[in-house]
C-alpha cells in the first residue's frame, strides 16, 4: 500500500458496492439487528460460519463491513474488527491471546485503561505482567520469562511520546513465539505501519483521528485473517461490543477527509510548536519530531509523520499560574481525548490534589496540547493572551 493513490482508492471506493443500494454515492446505514433466510440450508450455513455471513449485527453488518475493509487495507492487514471503543479493542486483543498462568511484557506508561487491565483485571485470572522501559531492545529480551505470551507496545505514547523500535521488538517476539500488540493511536496507519514492520496486532482508538469530529467512540484491531477470525468467533461475539451501524457510517465519513486533516494538523502543529518555544514560561516542548527529542532518529525511521499532540513543560511556577493559564484560554478547550476538529488542553495537575503539586517535578508542570483544525494564528493568539495572564504576579 503506502502510496497516496492506494489511499485515495481505499477511502473513496474500497468495499463500496453502489449497485446494491440505488447507486447512492454514500453507503446506507443498515440499521438492522438480524438478517432473514429463505431456506433451512442457508440458515444452517450461516450458523456454521458466522464470520462470512450476515446473520446478526453483533457479528457482521454490511455498513460495518464497508468500514472494516477500508480500515484493514489502511493498516496493510488482512482483516480487522471495529469495536465500540479503543479500550474494547485493547481488551479483546489481549484477552484473546493470554490464559491463566501467562505473562505479559509491556512498555511502562501505557494508556490508562490498558494499565488498569494489566493491574486490576488480568491478575484476577492469573495473568501477570512486567513493565519495562521499551526504548532498548535488551530490556524486552531480559524481561522474557518461560511463560511470556504477549508483548504490549504503545509507540509513541500520548503524553511523553517514548518510542519502541517496532521491527526489532516484532522480530524478538517472533523468535520466542510471543504475540506482539501495539497501540498505534497516535500515528494512525497513515503515519505508521506496524503490521508491515512485523507486529501481529495493531490497535487504534478510532475516536481520535479516524472519526475526527469528536462525535463517536470506537476502536480498531487489525491483524491476519486467522487471528481476526479467531477473535471474532470468541471475544468479539462474546463481549458483544462490535460497533453499531450508525457509528460505523460516521467513521466512513470521517475517513474521507483523514489525509487532508492529518496534513493540515501536521503543518499547524509545527507552527504552534515554533511559537511555543519562544514563550518565556515554556521550559520545553515534547514532540517526536522536535530536534531535542531523544529518539528523533528512530521516529524518522519508522514514522512517516507526527502531528496534533505535543506536551508543554512549563518552567517551575506555582500551580495557580498553570490554572490561570488553562482557565484563560478562550478557544482552546479543556477536555480529554483528541483527534477531532477542536484544539484541546489537559494539564497534568488536574490529575491530583492541589496540595500534592511539586513545582520541582517537571511532570507536574506538563500540559498536553492537541492542535485541531483551526487556523494556527487563531490558536497562537489564544495561547499568547493566556500566557500573559499566567505570567502576571499572583496576588
Ligand atoms: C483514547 C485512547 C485509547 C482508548 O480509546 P477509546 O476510544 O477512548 O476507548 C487508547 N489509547 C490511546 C493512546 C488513546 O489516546
Amino acid at each position: 500500500m503506502n502510496n497516496e493513490q492506494d489511499i485515495s482508492y481505499i477511502l473513496n471506493e474500497l468495499g463500496e458496492e453502489n449497485d446494491q443500494y440505488f447507486r447512492a454515492v454514500t453507503p446506507p446505514i443498515v440499521q438492522t439487528s438480524n438478517f432473514s433466510f429463505k431456506t433451512v440450508a442457508d440458515l444452517r450455513k450461516a450458523f456454521a460460519n458466522e464470520y462470512s455471513t450476515w446473520l446478526y449485527s453483533r457479528g457482521l453488518n454490511p455498513t460495518v463491513k464497508i468500514l472494516s475493509q477500508k480500515l484493514a487495507a489502511l493498516d496493510s492487514a488482512e482483516d480487522c474488527l471495529v469495536l465500540n471503543s479503543g479500550a474494547a479493542a485493547i481488551f479483546a486483543a489481549v484477552l484473546a491471546n493470554v490464559k491463566s498462568g501467562d505473562h505479559i511484557v509491556s512498555v511502562a506508561g501505557v494508556y490508562t485503561w490498558a494499565r488498569k487491565m494489566f493491574e486490576e483485571i488480568l491478575p484476577r485470572f492469573g495473568v501477570t505482567h512486567t513493565y519495562i522501559d521499551g526504548s532498548a531492545i535488551e530490556n524486552w529480551q531480559k524481561a522474557i520469562q518461560p511463560n511470556t505470551r504477549l508483548f504490549y507496545l504503545e509507540s509513541p505514547n500520548s503524553w511523553t511520546y517514548e518510542l519502541q523500535d517496532l521491527a526489532a521488538v516484532a522480530a524478538l517476539a517472533k523468535q520466542h513465539q510471543i504475540v506482539s500488540v501495539i497501540d498505534n493511536s497516535y500515528c494512525t496507519p497513515l503515519y505508521q505501519q506496524p503490521i508491515q514492520m512485523g507486529i501481529d496486532i495493531s490497535i487504534q482508538s478510532a475516536t481520535k483521528y479516524i472519526g475526527g469530529h469528536s462525535d463517536v467512540v470506537a476502536g480498531v484491531l487489525s491483524s491476519n485473517k486467522v487471528m481476526i477470525e479467531r477473535i471474532f468467533n470468541s471475544e468479539y461475539l462474546n463481549i458483544g461490543s462490535g460497533i453499531q451501524p450508525f457509528n460505523a457510517w460516521l467513521l466512513i465519513r470521517g475517513l474521507r477527509t483523514l489525509p487532508m486533516r492529518l496534513a493540515h494538523i501536521t503543518k499547524t502543529t509545527q507552527r504552534v510548536i515554533d511559537y511555543l518555544k519562544t514563550e518565556s514560561l515554556v521550559e520545553k516542548v515534547i514532540f517526536p519530531f522536535e530536534p531535542n527529542f531523544p529518539q528523533l532518529s528512530l521516529a524518522k525511521k519508522q514514522m512517516k509523520g507526527a502531528c496534533g499532540l505535543c506536551t508543554i513543560v512549563l518552567k517551575p511556577l506555582p500551580i495557580q499560574s498553570i490554572e490561570t493559564f488553562c482557565n484563560a484560554l478562550q478557544h482552546i478547550r479543556m477536555a480529554v481525548s483528541w483527534g477531532g476538529h477542536e484544539s484541546l488542553v489537559v494539564p497534568r495537575c488536574a490529575g491530583f490534589a492541589e496540595a500534592e503539586y511539586d513545582e520541582q517535578n517537571a511532570e507536574h508542570r506538563m500540559l498536553r496540547l492537541y492542535v485541531g483544525l483551526e487556523d494556527p494564528d487563531y490558536l497562537i493568539a489564544d495561547l499568547q493572551q493566556a500566557f500573559k495572564k499566567a505570567a502576571a504576579p499572583v496576588h
